[in-house]
């Protein structure tokens, strides 16, 4: 189901209780001199899509969400940025029109890095008025990555950026972004890590060029195998969550657990 093609009285009849709200949460930030700015949208909303088509029944589809938090990447240029304040009201906003509407099941399918720590905080905040409410956020391929870490070739076994999975599903989606001619390797990524504790840097400071990884490994095949792999992933999250009753207390969700 596609909310924004639906009319009001069609959208009413929408099971709030069942059906997971799916909202893609994108960015429009440099990619480095191979890939588009547009690449998080673009990828976000094809899987978003793919998704919706697969379970469509289970899944009522928002529109992309394009503005992302990007500051990380502003001194780089082509970058549009939303402060982390308004990105988090902005999502805030966005859960509680579904919420108040009586929908139950949110679902934040995240592209961009960036927009992982405000998606949390936005849930957190959000989260004690309806303890009733199922919500959850996460990157599109966090379910998936060992699966996507099994068809890397690079040493990198993650997503980073304009790396070496994001290049390769562009190169399965839309083939004619990609500017071939300048793939090439990304250099070390300066870590942001130190024993456990989180050192914040932008990508100015952790990447040589804005991007990272092995893009040059990148191939359509393998953006076809990691598509493929995080929609058969994503089908078994959701019915694991599906699982999940609503509930307000401990003892709504402990039945299953091993005491
Ligand atoms: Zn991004």
């Amino acid at each position: 189901m596609i909310f924004a093609n639906m009319t009001a009285p069609e959208l009413k009849l929408v099971d709030r209780e069942n059906t997971f709200v799916l909202v893609p949460l994108a960015a429009v930030e440099q990619h480095g001199p191979h890939m588009p700015t547009g690449t998080d949208t673009i990828l976000c909303t094809e899987l978003a899509e793919r998704l919706e088509q697969k379970l469509a029944d289970q899944i009522l589809l928002l529109p992309t969400l394009w503005p992302g938090a990007s500051a990380h990447h502003l001194r780089l240029g082509a970058t549009l940025d939303v402060q982390l304040v308004h990105y988090i009201s902005l999502l805030e906003d966005l859960c509680l029109s579904l919420l108040d509407d009586g929908f139950r099941r949110i679902v934040l399918f995240n592209g961009h890095g960036g927009n992982i720590d405000p998606l949390r905080v936005a849930l957190r905040s959000i989260q004690l008025g309806y303890p009733d409410a199922q919500l959850v956020g996460g990157c599109y391929w966090s379910p998936a990555q060992a699966a996507i870490n099994a068809l890397l070739t690079g040493q990198h076994h993650f997503v980073g950026h304009a790396c070496e999975v994001e290049t390769s599903l562009m190169l399965h989606f839309r083939p004619e972004l990609v500017r071939a001619s300048l793939l090439e390797p990304a250099g070390g990524l300066v870590p942001d890590d130190v024993d456990g504790l989180y050192e914040c840097k932008d990508m100015c400071q952790r990447t040589r060029a804005g991007f990272t990884g092995r893009p040059d490994l990148a191939t359509a095949e393998k953006g076809a195998q990691i598509c493929e792999a995080i929609l058969q992933q994503w089908e078994q999250t959701l019915n694991k969550l599906k699982q999940q009753p609503l509930g307000t207390f401990y003892d709504d969700f402990s039945a299953d657990l091993m005491m």
